[in-house]
C-alpha cells in the first residue's frame, strides 16, 4: 500500500455518508446565538451536544474579562510556558486552580487533550505500568503510547478486574499509574470511584483522575466526582479541561505532590507548545469563580439532565446506564442512526452522532449533552423531536 492509499477507506466512508445529505461530522454552526442556540443549515437549532454544561460561554463577566485581557495583554503569547509564554496571569490562574481544588500545585496546559496526554506520558516511563480503564479517552491512550510504559487495560468500571491485574503485577504495582475518568463522555456513566481508590491504595499504586466532564457537574463546589464522594485526599492527580464547564479552552493538572511542579520541566506537551492566550486565561479565571459561587447553575444542569433522561426513557429509547448531563441514545443500526441524526437536525435539534469504533459498544449513539442554560421548553423540544422519530420511522428495523 502506498503512502496515501490507506486513506481510501476514509474517502469511501465520507462518500457513503454524503449520500444521506450533508456530512454529520464537522457540522458548521453558521452563527452562534447563545450557549444553547445556533444557526445550522440556515435554521435556528437547539444545541444539544455542546458539552457547555454550565452555559458560561456568553457569561457577561467572562466576556468582559476576556476583552480587558485582549486590550491589556494582546491576542496571544507567541511562546511556550518554558520560554516567553508565561505571564503573571498564567500564574494567577494556576494559583486559583490550586486554591479551588485545595491542592498545593497546579499546572495549566494549552488544551485538555495536551494536559491528559502530557501527564500520562510524563508520569509513567519505560519501567512503569499504566493501568487504564478500557473506555478511556483518546488523550489517555495517546499518552500511554508516548510514555514507553507497559500498558494494561482493566474492564470498564470494574474494580475487581483492576485488582486482579494489580495483584498479578506483584512488586511492580508500586510503579503503576491507574487512570480513570470522573464521568465517561460517551454513555454518561460514573466510575465506582471509592472501590477503585480502595484497590489502588491496597496495592500502593497512584491514581490520575480525568475530571474533564465531571468538573462543574459534581460536588458541593463543583470540583468533580472526587469531591462529591469525599475522596479528594486519596486521588493523587486530577486533570481536567477548560473547554466544558468553564466555557473556554485549555487544560490543567492539580496535585499536592511536589513532583507536579517538576513536571513543568518534563512534560513535552507543556514545554513545546504556545501557552493559552491571555483572553482565554482571563475568561477561565472568571468562570472558575462562578463555578464555586453559583451552585444554582449545577442545580439547573441536573434538572435539565433528569428531564431529558426521563423523557427519552419514557419515549421508549434505550439510554445510558444512569441519569447524567450526558444522555446517550443507543441505536443499533448505523443507517438508522444517520437517518435519525439528519432528521433531528432538520427539526432544529443538534446532537452528536457517534459511530463505532468511537463508541464503547457495537451500537451507534445519538449523544446529547445538557446545559444549565437550556430552558425547560428546549428540553421538551429535544424529547418530542426524538419521540417523533419513532412515530414516523422511515427506515425499517428496530432501534436500540
Ligand atoms: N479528557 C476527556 C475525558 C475528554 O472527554 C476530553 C475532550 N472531550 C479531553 C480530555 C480533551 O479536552 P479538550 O477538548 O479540552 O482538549
Amino acid at each position: 500500500m502506498s503512502l496515501l492509499e490507506k486513506f481510501a477507506p476514509l474517502g469511501k466512508m465520507r462518500h457513503e455518508l454524503l449520500e444521506y445529505g450533508s456530512l454529520p461530522f464537522g457540522v458548521v454552526t453558521e452563527r452562534v446565538i447563545s450557549p444553547t442556540v445556533g444557526i445550522v443549515h440556515g435554521r435556528e437549532t437547539i444545541l444539544a451536544g455542546s458539552n457547555n454544561y454550565l452555559g458560561l460561554t456568553f457569561e457577561p463577566s467572562c466576556i468582559e474579562a476576556a476583552k480587558a485581557a485582549l486590550d491589556a495583554e494582546g491576542t496571544g503569547t507567541t511562546g511556550s510556558r518554558m520560554a516567553n509564554g508565561t505571564y503573571s496571569t498564567h500564574h494567577a490562574l494556576e494559583e486559583e486552580l490550586a486554591e479551588f481544588f485545595d491542592r498545593r500545585h497546579a499546572l495549566v496546559f494549552t488544551t485538555g487533550f495536551l494536559a491528559t496526554m502530557g501527564m500520562v506520558s510524563t508520569l509513567a516511563g519505560r519501567d512503569d505500568v499504566l493501568l487504564i480503564d478500557a473506555d478511556s479517552h483518546a488523550s489517555i491512550y495517546d499518552g500511554c503510547r508516548l510514555s514507553g510504559a507497559e500498558i494494561i487495560r482493566f474492564r470498564h468500571n470494574d474494580p475487581a478486574d483492576l485488582e486482579k491485574r494489580l495483584r498479578r503485577l506483584g512488586e511492580r504495582s508500586a510503579n503503576t499509574l491507574v487512570v480513570a475518568e470522573g464521568l465517561y463522555s460517551m454513555l454518561g456513566d460514573q466510575p465506582p470511584l471509592e472501590e477503585i481508590v480502595d484497590v489502588k491504595d491496597r496495592y500502593g499504586a497512584c491514581l490520575l483522575l480525568d475530571e474533564a466532564h465531571s468538573m462543574g457537574v459534581f460536588g458541593a463546589h463543583g470540583r468533580g466526582l472526587a469531591e462529591a464522594l469525599d475522596l479528594e485526599d486519596r486521588v493523587e492527580f486530577v486533570v481536567g479541561t477548560f473547554s466544558k464547564s468553564l466555557g473556554s479552552v485549555g487544560g490543567f493538572c492539580v496535585s499536592s505532590l511536589p513532583e507536579l511542579d517538576l513536571i513543568r520541566m518534563a512534560a513535552r506537551s507543556y514545554i513545546f507548545t504556545a501557552s493559552p492566550a491571555p483572553s482565554v486565561v482571563a475568561s477561565t479565571r472568571e468562570a472558575l469563580k462562578l463555578i464555586a459561587t453559583r451552585p444554582e447553575l449545577r442545580e439547573r444542569l441536573w434538572r435539565n439532565a433528569n428531564q431529558l433522561y426521563g423523557g427519552l426513557q419514557e419515549s421508549g429509547f434505550r439510554v445510558g446506564p444512569q441519569p447524567s448531563p450526558v444522555v446517550a441514545v443507543f441505536v443499533d443500526q448505523t443507517e438508522l442512526a444517520i437517518d435519525w441524526w439528519h432528521r433531528l437536525l432538520d427539526n432544529g435539534v443538534y446532537v452528536n452522532l457517534v459511530i463505532p469504533p468511537a463508541t464503547p459498544s457495537t451500537s451507534c449513539l445519538l449523544r446529547c449533552s445538557m446545559s444549565a442554560a437550556h430552558t425547560t421548553e428546549q428540553v421538551e423540544r429535544i424529547v418530542s423531536s426524538f419521540a417523533n422519530l419513532r412515530s414516523e420511522n422511515r427506515l425499517a428495523g428496530s432501534a436500540g
